[in-house]
This record gives C-alpha cells, structure tokens and sequence, in this order.
C-alpha cells in the first residue's frame, strides 16, 4: 500500500457531522491533539449536506420550554443566533431550525478555536488493526492514501464506516428507515405561515398521489427560515445508504421526485404559483444504516421508561420516529405520547471489543426503535461531546478509555454546562435564543 502522507494524533475524529463537530470541539479543548476528517469540504453533516437544517433533541420534545443540550450544542446555536442563522419564528414549537450557510462557518469557527487539525476532502476508507485496537485509519484524498495513527479514534460518519472497516459488531434493520431528498423553494409568495402551508401541502400530496399523479412521499414537513423560501421534507426513496449502487439510484429518484413534488405544489397551492427549487441537498438524507454495538445497546424501553444508568452522559428527548419504508406514505404516527427526556449511558459510545474507538451520532449502540429516537441531530452533538470529553481524559493520563472513572468524566461534563439529568435539564429554562 502506497501511503503518500502520514500523520499522528492523540484524537481522530472521523466524520464532521453535528457528532463530529462536538466531539472534536471537546477534545481539542480538553487538550488533545485533535485531527477531524471529513468527505465533504465543510462541517454539519446531513444537516447542511442534505439541508436536514433542523435540531431536534435540543429541547424537552414534552416541553419546549426546556433544553436538554447544554455544552457545545448550546454554544453552537448561540453563535448560530449571532450569525443570524436560526429562524425562531413561523416554525414548528419543538424544532430549532437554522441557516446551512450558517452552520458551516460556526463549525469552521470553532474547530479552528479549538485547535483543531481539519482535514476536509479526506474519506476514511479502511483501518489497520492491531490485536483490540485500531492502529491507524486509513484515508483517501487527493494525494493518494493518508494514514492516520491516532491513540483514540471517534466514529462519526453517521454509518459507523470507521467501526464496521475495524470489524466491530454491527446491526443493520432489515427495513431501513427511508431515505429523503430534502429541497429548499423560493420565490412563495404570500403570508400564510408554515402551519397552513403544511396542511395545504398535505392535502395536496394526498389527493395527487390517490390520483395517481404523485410519486412516493413522507410528510410533507416544512422548514422556513426566511419569508419567501421553504424547505420541504417529503420525497421518499427506499435503499440502504451503505450501498454504492442504491445511494445512486435514489440520489437520481429524488431529483425526479423534487420536480414532481414541486409541480403539484405549484398547481395545487396558491403561494407556490411561482415557486422554484433554490436548491436540493447535494447528498441524499440517510436515516439509518449501520448501527454499532457497543458495551450498552439502548433498547426502546431505555427512551420510552427513561430507564437511569450509572454512567449518563447526556439526555435524548425526541419520540421514536420510524419513517416506514414497507409501503406506506404521508405522515407516519410518533408525535402523539413524547417520551420525557431520557438519559444515554457512556457505555453505548464505547465500541464493544475494540479499546479506544467510540461511536456518536447516528451510529451509537441502540435497538432499531431507540436509534429512531436517538438519531436526532441535537442528540447526536451532544453524544459527540462526551466521547471528545473521554478521549481528551484519556490522552491527558495516558491511560485506556475504559481506565478513567465515570465520575471524572461526569464532572468534566458538568464543567462544560452539559445537562445528564432531568433536574439538570429543569434548571437550564429555555429561552428560545441560546445565550
Ligand atoms: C432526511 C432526513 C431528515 C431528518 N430530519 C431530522 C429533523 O427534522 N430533526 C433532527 O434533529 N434530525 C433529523 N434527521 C436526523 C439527523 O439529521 C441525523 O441523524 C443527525 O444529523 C446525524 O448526525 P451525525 O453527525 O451522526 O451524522 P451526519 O450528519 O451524517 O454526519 C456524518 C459526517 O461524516 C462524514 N462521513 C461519512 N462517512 C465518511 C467517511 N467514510 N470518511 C469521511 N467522512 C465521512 C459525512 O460527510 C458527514 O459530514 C433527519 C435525517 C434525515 C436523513
């Protein structure tokens, strides 16, 4: 194997989703050498990729006046205010909804901040093994193949990719949640809000596909950060986003479907007379693929029981939400009995059987109904925080990530505003602009 540069690290981050950008930012400020590495030539994942530009997880999703984020997911929203990134009104109450363009910068900020080693254009593409641990990752770029010897490596690349080339023990549903092309409209005009416009999208979708005249769609469900522009939620395209040849095929789908979607938006709806795609996600949006095993797998009773663990190192608070892919289209019941927020235990993030790699974000060790809930994006940061947090411990004493004990990590967190408990979370008040 040619190698044409190296590198060494006392943190790698693989993936610079919302995951990753937390994980990252943590580490670097816990003192670690941190080098993220990235595909895509910016940071926020799906969230600005895909243009899923929500964070759900970020509030109690029972009441929406309280966060369940502290720490860095807090900061991020916070610097997306001050960029003017979040749209705090004509939205749904549970949601944060905010600008991609947005997101990219406040990442860039606060990886460089931090002291963070980014390295975009780089895809991790296999690893080199050496008895329980992984020795080195291995990345393609431009140059050729990069390898990476890290003391700790963090899988964020939402499919786990890092976890399964390590050969650590993964699940994978037999029906995946579906995949969507999210695409952002101009040119609405009108001053009906995002409520109304949800309703009359619909209607319209359900009356043009008994007709026969719509493709397959989930929702809709709408984003609005601005007067005259909307994000649409709604294709619905069936595959497994670890597979080559079916990411091709609904990344063409989806733009058929967009067109499709748009037209009887435009014929059916009066604000989208004019109406026109800005932009559609320049990758489609996978929900669910891999899911990484770790010392804890957080099963549903974990998300609806809100189940205690000795090792909390943050809260979820969203409803299991499953987008069916056996057929079915429109909106999907999970809103209906929100669990109250509910704590994710260290020992989901630590990758069974391998010693210094763990998992965020979409990947981390859950059942397939607790990922439905899980994988929400204000999650996903947050559980990308403890495990930059851990790493950063780690590397500061020179011991393994199972060596450092709970409560010093437990404090670290605390130190940072991140929120474990309930009680935590009821102290934090929810002003809606973070402060
Ligand atoms: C269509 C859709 C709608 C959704 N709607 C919502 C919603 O309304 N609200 C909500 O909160 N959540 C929603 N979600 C879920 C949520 O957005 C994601 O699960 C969450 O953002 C995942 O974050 P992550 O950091 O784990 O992964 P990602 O955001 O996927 O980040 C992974 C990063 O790793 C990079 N990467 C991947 N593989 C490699 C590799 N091999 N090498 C290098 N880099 C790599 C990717 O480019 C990416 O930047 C939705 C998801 C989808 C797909």
């Amino acid at each position: 194997m040619r190698i044409a540069e190296r590198r060494k690290c006392d943190v790698l981050v693989c993936g610079g989703g919302t995951a990753g950008l937390g994980a990252a930012v943590a580490a670097a400020r816990g003192g670690a050498r941190t080098i993220l590495l990235e595909r895509h030539g910016h940071c926020g994942g799906i969230c600005v990729s895909s243009l899923v530009h929500t964070f759900d997880g970020a509030r109690s999703c029972r009441d929406n006046s309280q966060f369940v984020v502290g720490g860095i997911p807090r900061e991020v929203i916070a610097r997306l205010d001050r960029l003017h990134g979040l749209a705090l009104d004509d939205n749904p109450p549970e949601t944060l909804n905010f600008d991609p363009e947005a997101m990219k910068r406040v990442s860039d900020h606060m990886l460089r901040e931090a002291g963070v080693t980014v390295y975009y254009h780089l895809f991790a593409a296999e690893v080199l093994r050496e008895g329980d641990r992984v020795a080195a990752v291995i990345a393609a770029g431009k140059e050729g193949l990069w390898e990476i010897r890290p003391a700790v490596v963090i899988d964020t690349t939402g499919d786990g990719d890092v976890s399964y080339f390590a050969g650590a023990q993964f699940e994978k549903h037999s029906l995946l949640q579906t995949m969507s092309q999210h695409f952002r409209m101009g040119g609405l005009t009108g001053d009906r809000g995002w409520e109304v416009l949800e309703q009359e999208c619909r209607r319209a979708m359900d009356k043009a596909y008994a007709e026969g005249r719509a493709p397959k769609y989930g929702g809709p469900w709408l984003i609005r950060i601005r007067p005259g522009e909307i994000t649409a939620n709604c294709t619905r395209l069936y595959g497994d986003g670890t597979k080559t040849e079916d990411l091709s095929r609904a990344e063409m789908q989806g733009r058929d479907d967009m067109v499709s979607i748009l037209e009887i938006f435009r014929h059916d709806i009066p604000d989208f007379r004019s109406a026109y795609v800005l932009v559609s996600g320049s990758e489609i949006g996978v929900r669910e693929t891999r899911r990484i095993v770790g010392d804890y797998q957080m099963t549903a009773a974990d998300v609806l029981e809100g189940r205690s663990h000795a090792d909390p190192i943050a809260l979820g608070s969203w409803p299991i939400d499953i987008h069916p892919a056996d057929g079915r289209v429109g909106v999907h019941p999970h809103k209906e009995d929100p669990p109250a927020p509910y704590p994710i235990p260290l020992r989901a993030l630590l990758v069974k059987d391998i010693a210094n790699l763990m998992v965020a974000g979409r990947c981390l060790s859950a059942t397939h109904e607790a990922h439905g809930s899980t994988r929400v994006s204000g999650t996903a940061m947050a559980t990308g925080e403890a495990c930059g947090t851990l790493a950063a411990l780690a590397a500061k004493r020179g011991v393994g990530l199972r060596e450092v004990p709970y409560v010093d990590l437990q404090q670290q967190l605390l130190t940072q505003g991140v929120i474990l408990t309930s009680a935590g979370a009821s102290s934090h008040n929810g002003a809606r602009r973070g402060s």
